[in-house]
């Protein structure tokens, strides 16, 4: 695996949980790894779309008992509790092995994960993925490592879902700035409903709102890429779930709270996502939150 080679040796690089980010992500690594003779396994809990993902893109559906080989393990879930199942269920690693989880995880977790494949001579990198779905289709994911800086550099150039690769501390380092990257997300895209559905109260056009706000200083990522496209439109389409983010914004604040820190605006909208998710439900896209600041406010965003 060192990527200064001009033609590497062949490895066997294995991807699990091909969901809404891990479905294209591995796509990637299928393109890659046919263009440089590498392997790529493919292991998901309902095999099926292990088995579509196979013939869509030449991967190679696996039984986690075949990972033992895996020279890269690539794990994108929905939390560290099933990073740690699959772990758990993963007694042979192959030593020498590098482990990078893209699920936006816990960095207790991390540490914890850590400790666990070191014993195995494997190395456990965090390293979540921002970008959503479309980043991930189009090959240009930003990547937030924590965790041994040497280890990353034997695989970085491995890694073709991604635009930019960053290594931003020691291990957890990478959960947290994601945590806390998706924390500023719930923020402006919280404020930015609200003052919509202000502005629907006094009979704006909303869509020409945008349009100026999008101009002007009160832009965001929510009002330039979300709010027109998946609020205005009703569409809602799920590719990030409420559920996660509002996980995201839990972790937030631990990672607030184990530096006994005072971020109030944080912890309110933590709040807010958690009962969003409650109240109009965990698996809708995380930009349904809205639904509830209309609920709140007596008006329709549209
Ligand atoms: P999805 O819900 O679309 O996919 C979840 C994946 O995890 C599926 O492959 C699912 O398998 C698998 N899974 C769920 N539970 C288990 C379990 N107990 N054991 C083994 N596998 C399991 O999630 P996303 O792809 O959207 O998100 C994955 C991670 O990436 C999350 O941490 C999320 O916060 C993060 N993320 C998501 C983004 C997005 O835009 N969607 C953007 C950036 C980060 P199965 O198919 O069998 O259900």
């Amino acid at each position: 695996m060192n990527p200064s080679d001009s033609s590497p040796a062949p490895i066997t690089l294995a991807f699990l949980g091909l969901g809404a980010m891990g479905y294209p992500m591995a796509r990637w690594l299928a393109q890659s790894s046919q263009e440089n003779g590498h392997t790529l396994l493919v292991w998901n809990r309902h095999r099926e779309r292990a088995e579509a993902h196979t013939a869509e893109t030449g991967s190679r559906v696996a039984e986690l008992g075949d990972l033992a080989n895996a020279d890269l393990i690539v794990t994108c879930l929905p939390t560290s509790a099933e990073v740690d199942e699959v772990m758990a269920r993963l007694p042979n690693l192959r030593p020498g092995a590098v482990w990078l989880d893209c699920t936006s995880g816990h960095p207790d977790a991390a540490r914890r994960q850590v400790e666990e494949l070191r014993s195995r001579g494997v190395t456990f990198l965090d390293a979540p993925v921002s970008g959503g779905v479309v980043g991930a289709e189009a090959g240009k994911l930003t990547v937030m490592v924590g965790g041994d800086a040497a280890a990353l550099e034997r695989v970085r150039a491995l890694l073709s879902f991604a635009g930019q690769v960053t290594h931003v501390g020691p291990s957890g380092a990478g959960f947290a700035v994601k945590a806390i990257n998706n924390a500023l997300l719930a923020v402006t895209l919280w404020a930015t409903g609200e003052g919509l559905a202000a502005l629907a109260g006094s009979g704006v056009d909303l869509g020409a709102a945008l349009s100026v706000i999008n101009a002007s200083s009160g832009r965001s990522n929510a009002s330039q890429n979300l709010i027109p496209q998946r609020v205005l439109t009703r569409q809602f389409p799920p590719t990030f779930k409420l559920g996660l983010l509002a996980k995201d914004a839990d972790i937030a604040m631990d990672v607030v709270h184990a530096v006994k820190g005072s971020t109030p605006l944080l912890a309110q909208v933590a709040a807010l996502v958690r009962g969003a998710a409650q109240l109009i439900g965990p698996d809708e896209d995380h930009t349904a939150a809205l639904k509830l600041i209309e609920q709140m406010n007596g008006v329709e965003l549209r």
